[in-house]
């Protein structure tokens, strides 16, 4: 491992390098991962060593500010490009704009549940915590650069929101978030159609969000356009998202007593990115028991878990549309793991999916069941967690949070261990859903309160790759802009 010990949060670390788990690009630093999003090869990056944290790091983060364990926490996987001092001043900017002071705090809601609120954010979903980083991150390496950026990004309601609001001003990049159109919530679809700035842009797409994120794939699978609009992409495959993810599971675990006692979280799940953030802690050296991936109807995963076949269906709505995605995009970093890194299987696997719509987990079937659960909360399920909680302790979850609720409770209704729910909204994102299950329309808090009457700009084009490029070529500023 790369870690020496130099004491509490002071652990030095070996540079870092990135690689594709399709094994046939280019090996990376951190900060050309963060800038390319996705690998040339159509794979995604993961470090080739995995850092860890000793026990006495992790017991030192206890009460300390979230900006503190951030930067330690993420610190190892920028070896080489970023030092300590300006990755601690980019985390305490980022995390000032949180509406709580512990930026995401606990919230007991059973004798041995906690709600881990990740929702504090300017656009009240847990995408802020690592987009706002995020943000700070790009500006960062491409004023070191010279260059600008475009960024594109698919969203099924919270990325594009948290990417407009994390971009918005931003002299160095510009931001294109396609969203489907009329698949989104109001309050949704306003954080990303009311900000003026002149250089975000939001695009409604007549398609499912499947559609969005073919688009998104197809610009960057065309390296010309790619390279001349300098494109860069900020949905959950970027790595720099994850590993900002990950400093909240030893925030919550190191606050209830981590690591002298084992924690179990679950984790409500569309792209499979938070969840592999859990991992990646897990794999750091942090104490958890139990990983439960919390799906709706949109059960693919549970299907795998059961079965040890991928196999996609089409995609139904529900209250929780966040989570409503049949391709968990980051799933195939942790197969490349579970299976030994083997690039060849996962550029098999890939291929049959884009094929037939189905692969067979094979070598990785068995660490996937053993490392993680995986519940499905069905529409019925979600509603009767939402009451029941409400009922018993007058705390209102979100959908998505009441699948987390829900899956936790399935897996193990008995274990001692602390369990922790990773709450990914705020209910007054989803006031229709929530109006219906509970008779109640929860209120936006003051801070946006202009939201729902401020004047949207967005533009509606078709499910077609050609418009779409038309647009971005439209909307972007030349790539040498501000940067010469
Ligand atoms: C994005 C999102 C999820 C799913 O997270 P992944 O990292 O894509 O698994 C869950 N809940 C909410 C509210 C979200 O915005």
């Amino acid at each position: 491992m790369a870690a020496r010990h130099g004491g509490p949060t002071t652990q030095d670390f070996e540079d870092v390098t990135y690689i594709s788990t399709r094994g046939e690009a280019l090996s990376l630093t951190f900060e050309d991962v963060l800038l390319n999003g996705l690998a040339r090869d159509g794979g995604l990056y993961l470090p080739d060593v995995w850092p860890t944290l000793s026990a006495e790091t992790i017991a030192g983060f206890a009460g300390k500010p979230f900006a503190d364990v951030a930067t330690e926490v993420i610190l190892p996987f920028t070896q080489g490009s970023i030092d300590r001092a300006t990755l601690h001043e980019m985390a305490a900017d980022a995390y000032s704009r949180f509406d709580h002071p512990a930026v995401t705090p606990l919230v007991q809601i059973d004798r041995n549940r906690w709600v881990l609120e990740l929702f504090h954010g300017p656009t009240l979903a847990f995408k802020d915590v690592a987009m706002q980083l995020l943000a700070r991150l790009m500006d960062h390496a491409l004023s070191k650069r010279g260059q600008r950026a475009t960024i594109v990004g698919a969203t099924s309601g919270d990325t594009g929101g948290a990417a407009v609001e994390a971009f918005r001003g931003s002299k160095r990049v510009d931001v294109i978030v396609l969203f489907p159109d009329g698949r989104v919530s109001d309050v949704q679809r306003r954080m990303m159609t009311t900000p003026t700035d002149a250089n975000v842009h939001a695009v409604a797409i007549k398609g499912t969000f499947d559609d969005c994120q073919a688009l998104v794939k197809a610009m960057f699978n065309d390296h010309a356009f790619r390279d001349r609009m300098s494109l860069s992409g900020v949905n959950s495959i970027n790595w720099a998202r994850i590993v900002a993810q990950v400093t909240y599971y030893f925030v919550a675990a190191a606050a209830l007593g981590a690591p002298h006692r084992p924690m179990r979280f679950a984790v409500p799940t569309g792209n499979f990115g938070d969840i592999l953030a859990g991992w990646v802690a897990k794999r750091m050296g942090l104490p958890i028991d139990q990983l439960v991936i919390a799906s709706n109807a949109n059960d693919i995963l549970p299907r795998a878990h059961a079965t040890g076949v991928y196999e996609m269906r089409s995609v139904v709505e529900t209250s929780s549309p966040s989570m409503d995605i049949q391709i968990s995009s980051n799933f195939e970093r942790f197969l490349f793991e579970a299976s030994g890194r083997d690039a060849g299987f996962i550029r098999g696997a890939m291929g049959a999916l884009s094929q037939g719509g189905r692969f067979e987990l094979g070598a990785a079937a068995k660490p996937f069941a053993t490392e993680f659960g995986a519940v499905a909360a069905d529409e019925a399920l979600v509603a009767e967690t939402i009451r029941r909680t409400r009922a018993a302790t007058g705390y209102l979850l979100d959908p998505h949070t009441a699948c987390g609720v829900a899956a936790l409770e399935a897996a193990s209704p008995q274990s001692a261990s602390p369990g922790i729910v990773l709450s990914t909204a705020h209910p007054a994102k989803f006031p229709d859903a929530m109006e219906k299950i509970t008779g109640v329309r929860p209120a936006l808090p003051p801070r946006l309160s202009t939201l729902l009457d401020a004047p949207e700009r967005f533009e509606v084009l078709d499910n077609d790759a050609a418009a779409v490029k038309a647009f971005v070529e439209r909307a972007a500023r030349p790539a040498t802009a501000g940067a010469q």
